[in-house]
């Protein structure tokens, strides 16, 4: 849980619901200090449908759906990877604490998060982001303040760009052309971050817009909405 403008009676926190979860009522301890004493309060949290598009058809090169031996080995690697420096770590820092969130792009919002997809009349998946109209060379912004943790090249995402924004909460930035920073850089939003490509298992260019909250893939837009209702409310 994080303070709200440093008060010391307003604090807030976002819970991540998996895009599986089962639509039931679930509950959440919140376990806080007060005088000394240690108060739990039960609260009870409803599960809804997102209501999310049904079959999305894409078709895309065979190799990249039937992941051959090494493809395989190449993409769990890369897992590892993202998941040590990128989703396992939760920065207890908070750069967006003030701080609303900015569209990644000024174009139009070609496919929308939890789109369920049929990838060649047969893998089943669903939308991990939101995906955004561009041509290769289309300028790329943070969407808020962060630290640059991770630049990489990935077989489905092609060159990717993780920012961590603190609490947990992180954005990237994939089908990249072009990186205009590197790993440790500060950002603060609306910073170029490089622009957009073709590279990874795309059908044409785009930019894949995605955000993890304590290592749960959730709806970039919709978190930027709550979040920036927070801190429109408090600050
Ligand atoms: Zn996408």
């Amino acid at each position: 849980m994080f303070t709200i403008g440093g008060s010391t009676k307003k604090y807030e926190v976002f819970l991540p619901v998996n895009y599986h979860a089962k639509l039931q009522k679930e509950n959440v301890q919140v376990k806080y200090k007060l005088d000394n004493k240690i108060i739990k309060k039960n609260i009870s949290i409803n599960i809804i449908d997102g209501n999310y598009k049904k079959n999305e058809i894409i078709n895309v090169p065979k190799g990249k759906v039937t992941l051959s031996k090494s493809n395989k080995k190449k993409s769990s690697k890369e897992y590892s990877k993202v998941f040590k420096k990128v989703y396992s770590l939760i920065d207890t820092k908070n750069y967006i604490n003030k701080s609303t969130f900015i569209m990644p792009m000024n174009s139009k919002i070609t496919s929308a998060f939890g789109n369920a997809r049929i990838y060649n009349k047969k893998t089943k998946s669903y939308h991990t982001g939101t995906d955004f109209r561009a041509k290769v060379g289309t300028l790329i912004y943070a969407a808020n303040d962060g630290i640059i943790a991770l630049t990489m090249n990935r077989f489905y995402l092609g060159k990717v760009v993780y920012i961590n924004h603190g609490r947990g909460v992180y954005t990237y930035y994939s089908h990249m052309n072009k990186f205009d920073v590197k790993d440790g850089d500060m950002v603060k939003k609306g910073d170029k971050i490089g622009t957009s490509g073709v590279s990874g298992r795309i059908t044409g260019p785009h930019l894949h817009y995605a955000n993890r909250l304590y290592n749960v893939t959730v709806d970039p837009l919709q978190f930027a909405k709550l979040h920036n209702e927070i801190v429109k409310k408090y600050h």
